[in-house]
């Protein structure tokens, strides 16, 4: 398997890096006021990347949702017409390896945080990290993020090189949004009351993928998917 990435996704992961040094420097600010600046999200659009805000009913602490009732008219079609439901599913296999990452970075960012925090916050005169009770949960992480992250990529080698990847794409969505919330939660917990504080993002973190665990489909249906792939039909539950 290769996972190297072509010339034209590593313009658009360059992209996607400068628009989020913009966007990081203020990132708790403008979580607590609940809006971002209009020029800020032209910014993000112009770099062909999307900022929806997310209701505050779903987990966000913004405004709007972005959403379209509108009947457009035939000449709007985004693909044949009746074939709308395949054209999703297919989707679907794509963004649930998408979403299996997006919850890795960002438990893999709290134990990068992590580790460089029980190193050097000190109890009884040395270093939390000293105790095997602190260290060896972080060593746990790091492999389970590791195997999970490995399972996405190669779900998204999978559809890059045309092979059937419906499967593996329910196990990236059950299992790395599963995997990255106990490994924020845990990373909470090894902050003490720092950790559960508003003023650290952790606990954002912990929301964000909780709610990755249900959007795009949850757990018990990406665990039908597979079944059904295995069995078909008949014999699934
Ligand atoms: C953060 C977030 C973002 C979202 N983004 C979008 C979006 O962009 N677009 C969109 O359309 N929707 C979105 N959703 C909605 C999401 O797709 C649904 O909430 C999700 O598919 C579950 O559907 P439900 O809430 O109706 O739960 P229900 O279908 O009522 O299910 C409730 C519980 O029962 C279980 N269950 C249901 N049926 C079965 C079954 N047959 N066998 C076993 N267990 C079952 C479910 O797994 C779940 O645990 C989002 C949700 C969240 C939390």
């Amino acid at each position: 398997m290769d996972f190297a990435l072509t010339p034209t996704q590593v313009e658009f992961r360059d992209r996607a890096r400068a628009v989020a040094g913009k966007l990081a420097p203020d990132y708790q600010a403008r979580e607590r006021a609940g809006r971002i600046d209009p020029e800020l999200r032209r910014a993000i659009g112009a770099a062909g990347l999307i900022a929806p805000e997310i209701a505050v009913a779903l987990g966000g602490r913004g405004a709007d949702r972005v959403t379209s009732g509108s009947n457009q008219g035939p000449d709007h079609l985004l693909g044949a017409e009746g074939k709308g439901f395949t054209q999703v599913m297919q989707g679907f296999d794509f963004s649930r390896a998408l979403i299996g990452l997006q919850c890795i970075g960002t438990a893999q960012q709290s134990v990068d945080e992590t580790w460089q925090y029980v190193s050097t916050r000190e109890a009884f005169d040395r270093p939390l990290s000293t105790n095997q009770g602190v260290a060896f949960p972080l060593a746990e992480a790091e492999t389970q993020l590791a195997a999970a992250r490995l399972l996405c990529l190669r779900t998204l080698w999978l559809k890059d090189t045309g092979q059937p990847h419906t499967t593996e794409a329910a196990m990236c969505k059950w299992w790395a949004p599963k995997v990255a919330y106990d490994v924020v939660g845990q990373c909470l917990l090894l902050h003490g009351q720092f950790g559960y504080r508003t003023d650290l993002p952790l606990e954002q973190r912990l929301r964000d993928v909780l709610g990755l665990q249900i959007g795009d489909g949850t757990a018990q249906i990406m665990k039908l998917i597979i079944s059904r792939q295995k069995l078909g039909r008949e014999l699934a539950p």
